[in-house]
């Protein structure tokens, strides 16, 4: 057996169930009940796992560890929403987001430490890329604000990956995060309730579509024409929106689900009468919802908000021309919950110490 650590939570089920197998010389069945006990019921004790043989649990007890992510910064929002910068390898941060909805809440989370995609609009984008972050990374999000949100007697029922990075620039680490978090071993999460938002890495939406894993897709589409959606979007000179649109049609989805459609309204830029009326006329025949986003300008970034009464017109329309149609109003918006916005804040700074700032 090799001494070096592995981190448990790089490990898929069945990784798990041929490592276990060949190095431990343990049948399947102690590989469900290693998920079990860490994604069912968050134990990661040895010494609590007593269905396991003590013999067997000492070994495993030398070759697996548990990392954390630690709690850098934690925000609270006057409506709920909760903030947190999180330390992962390297001092590295990111931040998770747990929105507070009318009835449910949604916990975002950051696919990569800061994104290559340079979107003009986002304050992620203007941080470059420094890496991307592992499939333990991913889920140390998870696993630290389940732990957090013991304090608050809350918990999430959907996973976006809409926190810092591009999920599908990380497709190896996301797609292996995904896997744990729908395994029926793992958090035995519904696929309908676990979503990647890509900006519209079209080979990838394919090889999304083409593979086994089982994911909820949103794509960042943010304009009608490929000339303004170049202009705020790199990305568009590679994959325009037509080729975006036809990768899209391509896409996987079970009766009675969608492919979410986000648009950010950047007021006069891509938002004019003339943009809602081909927003529809793009849309049509695909098997897509529109979820309109109003600029968030805690960015900074020299864009407009659109008024609400427009916002609101958009939606109106779009349901006109039988397409659903949904606002994303930011949340959070007095502890800056908008992407990628506590980490560039923080770095400013330089290092904090662990406080929480709650907004009043
Ligand atoms: N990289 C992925 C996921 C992270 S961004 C993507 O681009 O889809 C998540 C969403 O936030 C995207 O739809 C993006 O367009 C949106 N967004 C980024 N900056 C924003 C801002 N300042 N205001 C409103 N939405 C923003
Ligand atoms: Fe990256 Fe998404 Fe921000 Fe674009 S919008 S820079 S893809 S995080």
């Amino acid at each position: 057996m090799s001494e070096e650590f592995r981190d448990f939570f790089n490990y898929s089920y069945s990784e798990l169930t041929e490592l276990l197998e060949t190095e431990f010389g343990a049948t399947k069945f102690r590989a469900t009940q290693l998920f079990e006990w860490v994604y069912r019921k968050g134990v990661t004790d040895f010494d609590q796992m007593t269905n396991i043989s003590r013999e067997l649990r000492t070994r495993l007890a030398a070759a697996f560890v548990f990392p954390k992510a630690r709690i850098h910064e934690r925000r609270i929002s006057s409506d709920g929403t909760r903030k947190y910068l999180f330390e992962v390898e390297n001092g590295d941060l990111v931040e998770s987001v747990m929105i507070k909805q009318v009835n449910r809440m949604t916990l975002c989370v950051s696919s990569q430490v800061g994104c290559a995609m340079g979107c003009r609009f986002c304050r992620t984008g203007t941080m470059g890329l420094k890496r991307s972050l592992s499939t333990s990374e991913i889920l140390r999000q998870v696993n630290g604000v389940i732990e957090d949100a013991k304090n608050f007697g809350d918990s999430f029922q959907n996973i976006v990956f809409m926190g810092m990075g591009e999920p599908l620039h990380n497709f190896d680490g996301v797609t292996r995060a995904v896997r744990n978090l729908t395994d029926q071993h793992g958090y035995a999460m519904s696929p309908r309730k676990v979503t990647v938002s890509t900006v519209g890495l079209v080979p990838a939406i394919r090889k999304l579509a083409a593979s086994d894993v089982s994911v909820s897709l949103a794509v960042s589409l943010n304009a009608t024409t490929d000339e303004i959606r170049s202009q705020v979007m790199p990305v568009n000179d590679r994959f325009p929106i037509a080729e975006l649109l036809d990768a899209v049609k391509g896409f996987p989805v079970g009766p009675r689900k969608k492919v979410t459609m986000e648009y950010v309204m950047l007021g006069e830029l891509n938002d004019t009468e003339e943009d809602m009326r081909r927003l529809a006329k793009l849309m049509r025949g695909l098997p897509v919802k529109v979820n309109l986003i109003p600029y968030n300008d805690n960015a900074g970034l020299g864009f407009k908000t659109p008024a609400r009464e427009w916002v609101f017109t958009w939606q109106r329309y779009l349901n006109s021309q039988g397409l659903q149609a949904f606002i994303r109003w930011s949340k959070g918006a007095d502890i800056a919950a908008a992407c990628g916005q506590l980490a560039t804040e923080s770095k400013r700074s330089s290092r904090l110490p662990v406080v929480d700032r709650v907004a009043a």
